[in-house]
C-alpha cells in the first residue's frame, strides 16, 4: 500500500481495522465541503464518523443555508460534535452554550467536543464527553503530517484507537498541503465571485423594477392633474 493522502488509501486503511477497534473522528478545519464530501463517501462504505464542526471559523459558515441542510443530512449518517475554539469559547460555560446551539440548529444531540488549535492546548477546558478523556490510543494527521506513521501502520497495533483525519487532506488525487491551500483559496475566490455577481445583479434588478415603478406613479399623478 503506499502511503498517501488518497481516498483508496484511507477507505482501504479503514477495512483493515478489527470491528470496534477504531474510532474514526474528523474535524472541520478549512473546508465544508471536503467534510461533505468525506461524509457521504464513508456512508457508501458503511462507514460511521463523528464530524466536528467549528462555529467560529474564519474559513467556513456551518450555519448557511446549504451548509445546515448538509450538516442535517451528514447527522443521519454520523455523530456531529463541536470543535470549539477557545479564543471564542474560553469557559465550559461557553462550550456547553454553544454544544446547545448547534444541537438546536441542527436537531441532534451534541455530546463530543474537541479542541481546535493545539497551539492553544495550553488553555484546554475539558467538559463531559471530551473525546481526549477516552482511553484509545490517539493519532492525527493535521498539517498532513503523521507523527506516529501513517494509520495504515496501526491497524493491529491497539485494542482502540481514535483517529484523526482532517478532510480536508483526502481527495482521489492527493496534493500537498501547499496545492491543498492554494485549491481551497481558488474554490472560495470562484464562490466568492459567483456571490458578488448574484448580488450585484439582483440589486441592480430590484432598482431598475423600483425606479420603474416610481416613474410610472409619477406619470399617473402627473396624468390625474
Ligand atoms: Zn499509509
Ligand atoms: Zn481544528
Amino acid at each position: 500500500m503506499t502511503c498517501e493522502f488518497s481516498y483508496d488509501h484511507y477507505f482501504e486503511t479503514v477495512s483493515k481495522f478489527k470491528n470496534g477497534s477504531l474510532f474514526m473522528r474528523h474535524d472541520i478545519d478549512y473546508s465544508f465541503e471536503k467534510a461533505y464530501e468525506m461524509a457521504l463517501r464513508e456512508h457508501a462504505n458503511g462507514i460511521v464518523s463523528i464530524y466536528m464542526v467549528q462555529l467560529h471559523s474564519p474559513f467556513y459558515n456551518p450555519l448557511t443555508q446549504d451548509n445546515l441542510r448538509k450538516l442535517k443530512e451528514m447527522a443521519v449518517y454520523h455523530d456531529l460534535g463541536l470543535h470549539y475554539d477557545t479564543r471564542c469559547t474560553p469557559t465550559a460555560n461557553h462550550i456547553y452554550s454553544e454544544m446547545e446551539y448547534l444541537e438546536g440548529q441542527i436537531g441532534c444531540k451534541i455530546k463530543n467536543v474537541s479542541q481546535h488549535d493545539l497551539v492553544m492546548r495550553q488553555n484546554r477546558t475539558y467538559v463531559t464527553g471530551d473525546l481526549f478523556k477516552m482511553s484509545h490510543h490517539y493519532i492525527s494527521d493535521s498539517a498532513m503530517h503523521w507523527r506516529e506513521g501513517c494509520f495504515c501502520q496501526h491497524t493491529n497495533r491497539w485494542k482502540k484507537i481514535q483517529v484523526l483525519a482532517h478532510p480536508e487532506y483526502w481527495s482521489e488525487h492527493p496534493k500537498k498541503l501547499s496545492g491543498v491551500l492554494a485549491g481551497f483559496l481558488t474554490d472560495d475566490m470562484q464562490r466568492l465571485n459567483e456571490q458578488y455577481n448574484n448580488l450585484h445583479t439582483h440589486l441592480k434588478k430590484y432598482y431598475a423594477e423600483r425606479e420603474a415603478e416610481l416613474h410610472q406613479k409619477a406619470k399617473e399623478g402627473k396624468t390625474k392633474l
